[in-house]
């Protein structure tokens, strides 16, 4: 009989050596079941098979060795200063280590454990080391470890260290490579073509791997698995979503489209043309459309969606748009009503503020499909509200809408196509892993002539000449922003601050007027007080919060972050992106406090390319803080990693679709053991499957 892949589910504590009471210990650190042991990566490993014999060793080399320990103890010295020191020797000859400051070691160093140590060989009365890092590789009893062997060093807990994890894994590991055998999932070719090893060989060389570079092939092959299912899971919410009822085919003749793109003053870019074709095929085809526009601020993004909205009407369909905010729900009537009027529709606002019969009004248009464009806010997703003939739904800056709030308003377009857009650029790795439910398009490029913001890093030296060069700015007319960060977690220190720094500058330009925008003040006061900053009726805006995403005032030309280092690369550019939206210069000054510029406000002034600044987000910050699988009810990926493993994503990400267009239920015997995995090991992500 062969064993199903699901023994591999058995409790961790049925295992050799194990047993109840460290299963509850090994349970902290995530292992809970056979295969969550075999899965278990070690966080590093200590390169033995570079191992330098003791007798070789000259000083000053930087060396790694291995050696018993024939002695030690605590040195007292006159100083309070206490030294352990143990002496260590192989087969060719003897060193004497010393840890100033550490003498707990003697009770965790015992005479005869086998140590693998490194650091720097010195002379002095004999060879001396003074080890930067050693591990116990095997205790006074235990059997001889053979050298020139890489070993895995594995996350202790409370109660188990590396080397009892570790030998709980060599115990079991023969049984259970075994039992992966069967385990596999992927057939020959797939593998073959995705360049992977089988899992059982991946498996061994994770744990037991011959020298440093099977390491990586072997976590390749594991993180693709990873991904394929999380590919899976994503694959799986598309089709959902788009078979959930039959969608619409939007394909009758495109006049009014025709006659709106050829009533632009410019010409679409390349980017544009190519994300407008990618969503006029999903709108005519008869499966939902659901896709994710992204570029970066002032791409073009409006005038594609704005498309794609006529494409509905001239269809005989409702085309609605919803904005986070009042003000951009208004700033996209303005924009979309410029760009619609000329083929005569007019787009009616819905928000909290529009009242009484003007109210009733749009509701009564919308409700009848008389009104072929409606703009609004969550308003649009109210009870009362509905919609007589939907055909698309644009979904703007979708990261500030919740689930429920996103599910709500595709509910209330029924069939409709959905398309969301996103001015936060993020990889195109990244985007694949949180956003693989969607399908994606991007306008990587930006309109001709388009001139990009100057950006300067200054020190606290340097404020003076700023501040001058601000009021130069003022007086000729134009506006700025001033931009502190949040100061501390409570809103009251935070209004404080600000209140404090927006005085300073006022006694600094007397003779402009300044407000002030921070997080403790109400939506509609700050509302107010942006609607004067757009009017002109002030000249500089002093914001703690970060200055509504999306915002544009065109006669705003200077950006003063304060305290830049504390803002991330991605939300520095988001600031960046509030000035350069009229016609002239605009600039951007990014003031650090302390002794030099971190690398991450070099790299902000370096380019303005908001795709480079989130590669570079990505490389810096790395994929844990920006993937947030938690916080999408992703997942969490421990072998994958985003940027290196983006072919392989790509990869999975086809498999994934194309076996769930084949068989969505994964019925077939072939595709039997993926449900079966997704059931025993991906039940807690079983969110994604309802749509969200
Ligand atoms: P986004 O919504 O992506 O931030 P917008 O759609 O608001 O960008 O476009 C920014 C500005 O660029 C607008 O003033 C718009 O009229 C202009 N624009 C858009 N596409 C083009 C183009 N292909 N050529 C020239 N200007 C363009
Ligand atoms: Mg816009």
């Amino acid at each position: 009989m062969t064993r199903r892949s699901s023994d591999l589910q058995r409790s961790v504590q049925y295992l050799k050596g194990v047993g109840p009471r460290r299963a509850e210990k090994l349970a902290r650190i995530g292992v809970r079941t056979a295969r969550d042991l075999l899965y278990h990566i070690p966080h590093r490993y200590e390169d033995a098979t570079t191992v330098a014999r003791i007798s070789a060793l000259r000083p000053g080399d930087d060396a790694t060795i291995i050696g018993r320990v024939v002695s030690k103890g605590v040195i007292p010295t006159r100083s309070r200063l206490r030294i352990f020191h143990a002496v260590l020797k192989d087969d060719s000859g003897l060193i004497e280590c010393a840890w100033p400051g550490q003498p707990w070691l003697d009770n965790s160093i015992r005479k005869g454990d086998l140590l693998l140590a490194s650091g720097t060989v010195g002379f002095y009365h004999g060879r001396q080391m003074r080890p930067r890092e050693h591990t116990l590789l095997a205790s006074a009893g235990d059997e001889e470890t053979e050298s020139g062997r890489v070993f895995p060093v594995y996350r202790a807990t409370e109660g188990l260290n590396h080397r009892q994890i570790r030998g709980i894994v060599e115990d079991n590991l023969d049984s259970l490579l075994l039992e992966a055998r069967d385990a596999e999932l992927f057939g020959p070719e797939w593998l073959k073509a995705a360049g992977l090893m089988r899992l059982p060989e991946a498996l061994e060389r994770l744990h037991r791997p011959e020298t440093l570079s099977q390491v990586g092939p072997a976590v390749r092959r594991l993180a693709y698995e990873e991904l394929f299912f999380l590919q899976l899971l994503h694959a799986r919410a598309r089709y959902q979503y788009r078979s959930r009822e039959a969608g619409l085919s939007l394909d009758a003749p495109p006049r009014l489209t025709e006659e709106f793109l050829s009533a632009l003053p410019y010409r679409l870019t390349a980017a544009q043309q190519k994300t407008w074709q990618e969503i006029r095929a999903d709108m005519e085809s008869p499966s939902r459309m659901y896709r994710l526009l992204q570029g970066d601020v002032g791409c073009g993004k409006t005038v594609v969606a704005a498309a794609a909205m006529v494409r509905a009407v001239d269809c005989g369909k409702q085309a609605v748009i919803m904005a986070p905010t009042e003000l951009l729900a208004e700033q996209h009537q303005r924009t979309l009503t410029a760009l619609l009027e000329p083929i005569g529709l007019a787009p009616a606002l819905l928000t909290g503020s529009v009242k009484g019969k003007k109210r009733q009004d749009v509701l009564e248009d919308a409700r009848s499909g008389r009104a072929s464009v409606i703009v609004g806010t969550h308003a649009l997703i109210q009870d009362g509200v509905g919609f007589g003939s939907p055909g698309l739904v644009v979904i703007d800056e979708q990261h500030r809408f919740g689930v429920e709030q996103r599910r709500a308003l595709r509910d209330a377009g029924g069939a409709a196509d959905t398309l969301v857009m996103s001015a936060t650029p993020i990889p195109r790795s990244l985007a694949l892993a949180v956003y693989g439910d969607l399908d994606l398009s991007v306008i990587d490029e930006m309109p001709p002539g388009r001139r990009s913001v100057i950006t300067g890093v200054r020190g606290p030296g340097d404020r003076a000449a700023a501040f001058e060069f601000l009021r130069g700015q003022l007086a000729q007319g134009r506006q700025g922003y001033v931009v502190y960060p949040l100061i501390d977690e409570s809103d009251a220190v935070e209004a404080a601050a600000a209140t404090r720094a927006v005085e300073e500058l006022s006694a600094l330009f007397p003779e402009f007027r300044l407000d002030l925008l921070h997080g403790r003040m109400s939506g509609t006061d700050k509302d107010a007080i942006m609607r004067r900053f757009l009017a002109g009726e002030t000249d500089v805006l002093v914001a703690t919060t970060v200055i509504e995403v999306g915002i544009d005032v065109p006669n705003a030309t200077v950006m003063l972050i304060e305290h830049a280092e504390r803002f991330g690369l991605a939300q520095l550019h988001q600031l960046r992106g509030r000035v350069g939206r009229g016609g002239e210069q605009s600039y951007c000054v990014a003031f650090y406090s302390g002794d030099g510029p971190p690398e991450r406000l070099r790299a902000f002034a370096g380019t303005n390319d908001g795709f480079e600044i989130a590669r570079e987000d990505l490389r810096l910050r790395g994929q844990g803080n920006l993937f947030g699988a938690e916080q999408h009810g992703l997942p969490a990926l421990r072998f994958a990693d985003l940027d290196r493993d983006y072919a392989l994503l790509e990869h999975a990400r086809e498999k994934a679709r194309t076996m769930v267009e084949a068989d969505p239920d994964l019925a077939s015997p072939r595709h039997r053991p993926f449900a079966r995995v997704l059931q025993e090991r991906y039940a807690d992500h079983a969110a994604l499957y309802a749509v969200g």
